[in-house]
């Protein structure tokens, strides 16, 4: 008999991060315990209103009515993550408890979660952010990031508010201070529009940021103009990602006509158990992957590093900049993200 108990812990940003859709300064997360006799598995959740629980407590009550009408988790862990989507659970709500669960089995297997699921180690170094930002903070960030090693590949926030003549103002700070200092700085660019721009704007970006060497733009328009991204798509100079139009796996074999990969998150698509599914589908429709995140702490974090041996490119950077993290797993080990390796996804709350 598997027993569920929550826990909400606010976490503050050390870097308040500003995307073109606001600024996130932290988040009250939601955190998943499964017990059973002899052991018991973690899960994080960090709520959005675009993942359907815009609160820990809405997450909490989703969860709370699932299990009251599942009537216990003695089902296996595929066969639960359908009931609760069936059920209507927000997906971020299903990502805590599905990880949760994966935690417990690796734990009962006593085999870290990567090894359970038959992978290795990460091998690809994640991306850190730079949210929008005067050009005088670029530097100073740029500084801070390279004292503490982590500054291999960045993926830059553009989209401004302020329009494309701010982005590019932004971009170009960032760019010629790491061109004079290219002697000491190798850093691949990545862009996140966030869906910031208009078709016209993208078209232009797109030219402009293969002038400057970025590798890869994602989600250029919002989320719902995904017809347009045929007008990008053709004779696009560099490889186009969506984010936020891609919410599982569903979304996949249309959005492939028009992209080059996708950005999935635990949180957006409900978990681990859909996570392997969507690399699955955008595998074979020659998709690259990458596995992002939202303003999640080690332990979602360490969920997602620990299937990031399947990924192209990765983004797990956000429990990095929580400040201070009540949390810990999934340290940075030569810019890589890595899972450690003892039962379970490895990661802890620290008065658990
Ligand atoms: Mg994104």
């Amino acid at each position: 008999m598997k027993t569920v108990e929550f826990k909400t812990i606010y976490l503050k940003k050390r870097f308040p991060l500003k995307i073109s859709r606001g600024t996130f300064s932290g988040s009250e997360n939601l955190f998943v315990y499964v017990s059973d006799s002899k052991s018991f598995g973690l899960g994080e959740m960090c709520p959005g209103a675009t993942e359907g629980a815009e609160s820990a407590e809405v997450g909490q009550k989703h969860l709370e009515d699932f299990l009251k009408d599942v009537g216990g988790l003695s089902s296996s862990i595929w066969d639960i993550y359908f009931k609760a989507v069936d059920f209507g659970v927000a997906p971020c709500a299903i990502a805590a408890l599905d990880m949760a669960l994966w935690d417990l089995r690796a734990k009962e297997a006593n085999m870290s979660l990567f090894r359970l699921f038959g992978l290795g180690l990460p091998s690809v170094s994640t991306s850190v952010t730079i949210g929008i930002m005067s050009p005088e903070e670029v530097h100073e960030r740029v500084r801070y990031l390279n004292e503490k090693k982590m500054l291999e590949n960045l993926k830059i926030k553009l989209g401004s508010p302020d329009g494309i003549d701010h982005d590019k103002e932004m971009f170009s700070e960032l760019f010629e201070f790491l061109q004079r200092n290219s002697s000491k700085l190798k850093v691949k660019l990545r862009v996140d529009a966030n869906g910031g721009w208009s078709v016209e704007d993208a078209h232009k970006m797109l030219i402009w940021l293969h002038e400057r060497n970025v590798e890869y733009v994602e989600q250029p328009l919002s989320w719902g103009e995904e017809e347009n991204l045929r007008f990008l798509f053709k004779d696009r100079p560099l490889p186009l990602f969506v984010d936020e139009s891609c919410r599982n796996s569903k979304d996949i074999p249309n959005l492939s006509n028009y992209v080059d990969g996708i950005n999935l998150k635990l949180m957006k698509c409900g978990g681990l158990t859909e996570a392997m599914r969507m690399v699955g589908v955008s595998r074979a429709h020659n998709l690259k992957t990458m596995i992002g995140c939202m303003g999640e702490s080690s332990v979602s974090i360490s969920a997602g590093a620990s299937i990031g041996a399947l990924f192209d490119y990765i983004d797990l950077d956000s429990h990095l900049n929580i400040d201070p993290n009540p949390t810990s797993g999934a340290p940075l080990v030569n810019g890589i993200v890595t899972p450690q390796n003892i039962p379970g996804h490895g990661a802890s709350l620290q008065d658990a």
